[in-house]
Order: C-alpha cells, then sequence, then structure tokens
C-alpha cells in the first residue's frame, strides 16, 4: 500500500516522500480514501497514530483538484482544543501544501494572544485551524464567517470536552452550514463523543486505532505450562473454575477451532466457531450471539478476529499461539480496550516454550508462567 494508491496526486506523494513517509500508516490507509469521497469520519486514534496527515493529506488533495484556491473564504475549519495542537496542525498543513502549484493559505488562531493580528490573517485563509473561543471571538468581530464551511474537522475531541469547550463547540456547530463533510477524531470514545457523533456526523466511517503496546499494561497476562494431551481439559477447567462469562479463545486452524466447540458443548459450555469456512450468515449470528452475552466462549481464528470488535471483552484465551508475535499482541490487545482491563491467558505446551520467549522479547513484557501439571483436571 502506498500513498499513491490511497488517491494523492504527484505533488503531495512527493511531499510525503520527502518527509520520509515510507507507507501509509493505519489510519492513514482508511481515512484519506474516505475523506476523498466526501464521507464523515469517526476516527479513535490518539496522537502519535498519524492522524494529523490523516486528514490533512486528503484535504489538501481536494484543494488541489479543485483548483479554485482563489476564493475569500474558509472552506475548512480544524477545531483544536489548545494552542499548541493548532500550531502543529498548521504546520502540517503548510509543510504538505507548499508541494501544491496552487498555495493554499492556512492560518492558525487562538486565544491568549492579541486578536488584532489574526483579524488580518484569517482574510482570505482558506483553512482556519482555531481553538473554539478564539474562534467564536473573530466571528462576533465579523472577521471571519463560518456558513462557508465545506469540511469540519473536529481534532481531540474529547479533550476539548474535557477542557470544558462544550458551550462554545455547540455555538461554532450552529453557525455552520448543515450540508458539509464532518471529521471527528478523539482518543476515547465516551458518551459526550457519541453525542456529537449522532448530532453532527452522517454516516460517519468508523476507524478505530488502538495503540496495542501502550494497550498491554491495562492487560493481566498469564501463562500456563501444560502437555499438548491435557489443553482441552485445561481450557474447560479454567473457563468453568473461573467462571468466566465472555471468553474469546484462538486457535490456529479451522480444524481445531471445529474440535475446540464440540468439545466445550460437549462439556456443557455454550460455545461458537468463526473462521473462514463458515458463511458469513454464520459468522454475523455467531458474533452476535456472542457479543449478546448468549454465548460463552467464541473460538476464532486470527484472519477472523482481525475484524472483531467487541467492547469491554474480559477474557482471551491463546489455545494455540499465533506464529508472529505482532498477531499475539493483535490477540491479547481484544481485551482492556476502552480502557477497561483484562485477562489474557495462553496455554504453552513443551514445544511452544522458545518461541513464547521471543514472543514475550518482542513484546518487551514478561508473562507470568504458571506449571499445571500439579491442578486435577479428572472430569473437565
Ligand atoms: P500524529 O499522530 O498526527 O501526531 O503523528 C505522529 C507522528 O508521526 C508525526 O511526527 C508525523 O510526522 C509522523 N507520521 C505520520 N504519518 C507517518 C507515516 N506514514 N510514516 C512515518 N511517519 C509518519
Amino acid at each position: 500500500m502506498s500513498f499513491s494508491t490511497l488517491g494523492l496526486s504527484k505533488p503531495l506523494v512527493d511531499a510525503v516522500a520527502e518527509q520520509q513517509y515510507t507507507k501509509p500508516y493505519p489510519i492513514q490507509q482508511d481515512a484519506i480514501p474516505a475523506v476523498l469521497q466526501g464521507k464523515d469520519i469517526l476516527g479513535i486514534a490518539k496522537t502519535g497514530s498519524g492522524k494529523t496527515a490523516s486528514f490533512v493529506l486528503p484535504i489538501l488533495e481536494l484543494f488541489h483538484r479543485a483548483k479554485a484556491v482563489k476564493t475569500k473564504r474558509v472552506n475548512v475549519l480544524v477545531l483544536v482544543p489548545t494552542r499548541e495542537l493548532a500550531a502543529q496542525v498548521t504546520e502540517v498543513f503548510q509543510t504538505f501544501g507548499a508541494a501544491l502549484p496552487n498555495p493554499v493559505k492556512t492560518v492558525a488562531v487562538y486565544g491568549g494572544v492579541a486578536i488584532n493580528p489574526q483579524m488580518i490573517a484569517v482574510h482570505g485563509a482558506e483553512i482556519v485551524v482555531a481553538t473554539p473561543g478564539r474562534l467564536l471571538d473573530l466571528v462576533s468581530s465579523n472577521a471571519l464567517r463560518l456558513s462557508d464551511v465545506e469540511i469540519l474537522v473536529l481534532d481531540e475531541a474529547d479533550k476539548m470536552l474535557e477542557l470544558g469547550f462544550a458551550d462554545e463547540m455547540d455555538r461554532v456547530f450552529d453557525l455552520l452550514p448543515a450540508k458539509r463533510q464532518t471529521v471527528l477524531f478523539s482518543a476515547t470514545l465516551g458518551d459526550a463523543i457519541e453525542e456529537i457523533n449522532q448530532n453532527l456526523l452522517r454516516n460517519p466511517v468508523k476507524i478505530e486505532v488502538i495503540n496495542e503496546t501502550e494497550n498491554l499494561d491495562l492487560i493481566k497476562q498469564t501463562a500456563y505450562r501444560v502437555d499438548a494431551e491435557r489443553k482441552g481439559p485445561l481450557l474447560r477447567y479454567l473457563i468453568k473454575t473461573g467462571k468466566m462469562q465472555q471468553v474469546l479463545v484462538f486457535v490456529s486452524s479451522v480444524r481445531t477451532a471445529d474440535n475446540v466447540v464440540v468439545k466445550l458443548t460437549k462439556n456443557g459450555i455454550r460455545a461458537a466457531a468463526i473462521h473462514s469456512k463458515k458463511t458469513q450468515g454464520a459468522r454475523t449470528e455467531a458474533l452476535a450471539t456472542f457479543k449478546g452475552g448468549k454465548l460463552t466462549v467464541l473460538v476464532a481464528t486470527d484472519l477472523i478476529a482481525r475484524g472483531i470488535d467487541i467492547q469491554f471483552l474480559p477474557y482471551v484465551i491463546n489455545f494455540e499461539l499465533p506464529r508472529s508475535p505482532k498477531d499475539y499482541i493483535h490477540r491479547i490487545g481484544r481485551t482492556g480496550r476502552a480502557e477497561a482491563s483484562g485477562e489474557a491467558i495462553s496455554l504453552i505446551t513443551p514445544d511452544d516454550e522458545h518461541h513464547f520467549k521471543i514472543i514475550q522479547k518482542k513484546m518487551g513484557k514478561r508473562v507470568e508462567m504458571i506449571d499445571s501439571a500439579e491442578l486435577d483436571l479428572t472430569g473437565y
């Protein structure tokens, strides 16, 4: 995947290369084409994910395509919580914008400094990056109007709310035309953000970037040393004695997935599998039943698990280890999401020990190993 395949034209692709961006980050892969198609975006992403370029690049591309950059009005409004972020985002617009044949005027406005120079600066600006309070001051002194905004970007929306900008934001929203494109980024998805989503966004494309390594601290990780033939009983023992209500179990093949489900079901544990050999309908149904709490265990292969989004999943069990450490982190990242804590348990056979050491090294975390030899698994 390259920046040019995402729909950016040559000047921007070259500018991106100059910034040493070798390939698009995941958020950019998702957001750039969607913004270019005029879609609304609900992005859950933190600083460091590459979120800034994910809206700056397609917006500049739209300017480049329209070429009608001589208008004396605000086309794009980016609302940010702080002066620092305003300056930072403006700089990214200016750096990449400089690569375009037709200049795009980007101006940052924020409080804490004299308003007069900003009143002059916003004249003819096509992209205004603003903190909410100062923006309203500029509007009330007729330095700019918001009725022509075509694209609204809310960057770090949760932080804006946290800083007490809710009223100002509402007042800004009231001044915007109803017909526009809205891009919202927030590090977290809480009730207030959900409300903005409901009120402001139309059928948004949802993009979530989980900073997996950071997330690991929220996850309690344990591993059981176990002989291969005792894995099934140990799995059932853990589920039953742990009184687990919702467990995502990972396996490495379709066959194992089906076998595990058969055994769990025989032992009175409600389970279903999702893997590539199941029809889309069966997968959707299994996932819905699992999410609805009517299924205790969902057994999945890695390929399918990529798309699973379940909030507050309490347990992940690696019945078999994945080959790559990255997949291990991705798997256990299914739990402990959205700031909720979770537990990840791995079943390690003697053959897995070496590989599991590599995984721990790559992850930069040691996992507590429990010997299961002493556990009495009869009846499980
Ligand atoms: P952000 O999350 O927007 O604050 O970006 C975090 C950092 O990643 C910034 O320093 C960007 O310059 C950098 N960055 C963004 N996208 C890429 C990319 N595709 N490749 C390399 N670096 C990037």
